[in-house]
């Protein structure tokens, strides 16, 4: 679920439609927790839905760890990429959190590098920090990241001490409860190969 102050508003016939916060978030709310009413398909399942539907689950469908599509039911299915997002991944796709103060009108943004396991595109974002490539293949792909993850630390620090209206809609409210309290990613690292 995507969080009550935002609306979908028009882009442009390239971007498409895109999230816009309708009043401040401030940095460390929670601005999207996967809900029950999200729909997640397994590898298989998706495959079997046909590939009339693959353009579809790639288009609005994100690829979680476990490698299952997820669709979000509301308009959080429409959040665009940006190589300097708004908000970024809590560390393990059951959350988003806000990097920054998102002033009202100004767009919810990700960076899609952290969910394209398996494919890439090429960017017009137009921040200045446009890695240009987006995704798997992309020698910036790894700095962006830990850079990312360095940023969400800090601003699940922040939002200790904020309301959190998601989380009476989360799947796993505990889990973001916990990240909250540890102002940081709640898994477990990669084990050093
Ligand atoms: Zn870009």
């Amino acid at each position: 679920m995507i969080h009550p102050d935002t609306e979908l508003r028009f882009v442009s016939p390239e971007v498409g439609y895109g999230v816009f916060a309708t009043r401040r978030i401030p940095r460390g709310t929670i601005t999207w927790a996967l809900d029950p009413l999200d729909r997640r398909w397994s590898a298989l399942e998706a495959e079997a839905l046909g590939p009339a539907f693959e353009p579809i689950l790639r288009r609005y469908g994100y690829l979680d760890e476990e490698g299952q599509r997820v669709i979000s039911w509301d308009h959080g299915r429409y959040v665009n990429h940006s190589c300097a997002p708004t908000t970024a991944s809590g560390g393990d796709d059951h959350f988003e959190v806000a990097l920054r103060d998102i002033e009202a009108g100004e767009e919810i943004t990700d960076d899609y590098g952290e969910f394209l396991a398996d494919e890439y595109f090429a960017c017009r974002c137009g921040a200045p920090t446009c890695r240009g490539d987006v995704g798997l293949g992309s020698p910036l792909e790894e700095l962006a990241r830990d850079q990312l993850r360095e940023r969400v630390q800090e601003a699940l620090i922040a939002g200790r001490v904020l309301p959190q209206p998601l989380l009476a809609f989360a799947l796993d409210r505990a889990r973001i409860e916990r990240a909250l309290e540890l102002g940081t990613q709640a898994v477990e690292p990669e084990p050093l190969a």
